[in-house]
């Protein structure tokens, strides 16, 4: 059985690189509406804030978590 994982396909969602290598997906539209978890357990697979498009990085593709 297969299984879109909405965050990884949506313009809200920042991709975070820890320094080991683990990748983590912080949700942006958190920032605004408390309803959203900051980094929502994965995968999502129905949101309604879920927004068609990239996930965005840092310029250099790598950021560190933010508690
Ligand atoms: S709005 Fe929904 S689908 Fe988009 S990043 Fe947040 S939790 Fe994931």
């Amino acid at each position: 059985m297969s299984f879109r994982n909405l965050c990884e396909e949506c313009a809200l969602v920042k991709v975070v690189l820890s320094p080991s290598g683990s990748r983590f997906l912080r949700c942006m539209k958190a920032k605004q509406d408390p309803a959203f978890a900051k980094y929502p357990p994965q995968p999502v697979l129905r949101c309604n804030g879920y927004v068609p498009g990239t996930a965005s990085e840092d310029a250099n593709g790598a950021s560190q978590p933010e508690s």
